[in-house]
């Protein structure tokens, strides 16, 4: 089984803004991997990267053994960017309407299929917002609205999830029966890539951490980086930039 995500060796910039500098990791299939590293660390640059949305300055990405500049199954693939759960940022479309977006890739330009319904209804049920079906989108909750978007991921049978600090602004209650539910979904398979500022919670979902800080300080499984003084050394280089006023 190739890896779910390769990075050998990457480094990106914005203009002459580095971002991120000779990271190599690897997320096997079925892996739940945390992203941490301070504001501004390169995490969501890093992400895109392995999606697909950045292409890289120097180095190679690969998913499921493809390179990422050729690789076209995109329905693998389940993203809820950063903005998703923000309000505002969605169209006036039902909730069924979004989760039906997640059928068009195997839809084609054809219609839906009796089984394409079957899985948006399922996608529906599995992240229990079947009663939010035709509410629109932008008048949920966060955390109502971000579990539409992991349905819109189910529903494209995506067996790999990449969020981007999906529990901002979402309440504890929803943010427990949020993670359980990607924990439910992991142990069914799914590769999961979470970025999460809140460091307790990715140590306690995660059974890899990848620590960043425009450069790699830690990749592997959790106990190592809980162990590690990377913790410290990616967050405490940021506290020193800080602290150098001119
Ligand atoms: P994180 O997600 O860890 O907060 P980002 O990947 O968003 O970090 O940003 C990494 C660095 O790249 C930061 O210094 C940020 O200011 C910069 N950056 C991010 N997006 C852009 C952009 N579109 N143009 C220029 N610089 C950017
Ligand atoms: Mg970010």
């Amino acid at each position: 089984m190739p890896p779910a995500v390769s990075v050998e060796n990457v480094t990106f910039a914005y203009g002459d803004q580095p971002a991120v500098e000779d990271v190599s990791l690897t997320v096997e299939q079925g892996d739940f991997l945390g992203l941490v590293g301070p504001n501004g660390s390169g995490k969501t640059t890093l992400l895109h990267l392995m999606l697909g949305l950045h292409s890289p300055d120097e180095g190679t990405i690969e998913l499921f053994g493809e390179p990422v500049e050729t690789f076209e199954a995109g329905e693998r693939i389940g993203y809820v960017s950063q903005q998703a759960t923000e309000k505002g940022s969605t169209m006036p479309v039902t909730v069924r309407e979004v989760v039906t977006m997640g059928r068009f890739a195997h839809a084609g330009h054809g219609r839906l299929t009796e089984p394409d319904r079957t899985a948006v209804e399922e996608a529906l049920e599995t992240v229990g917002i079947t009663d939010l079906a035709d509410r629109r989108i932008n008048q949920l909750s966060g955390g109502q609205r971000q579990r539409a978007y992991i349905a819109r991921a189910l529903a494209s049978e995506a067996d790999l999830l990449a969020l981007d600090e999906p529990t901002v602004g979402v309440d504890a209650e929803s943010r427990d029966a949020f993670y359980h539910l990607l924990d439910s979904l992991n142990d069914d398979g799914i590769t999961v890539i979470l970025i999460e500022h809140d460091i307790g919670v990715v140590t306690d979902r995660a059974d890899h951490i990848a620590c960043i800080n425009r450069e790699l300080y830690h990749h592997g499984d959790t106990e190592s980086f809980v162990e590690s003084d990377a913790l410290a050394e990616a967050y405490g280089s940021s506290g020193q930039v800080l602290h150098h006023h001119h």
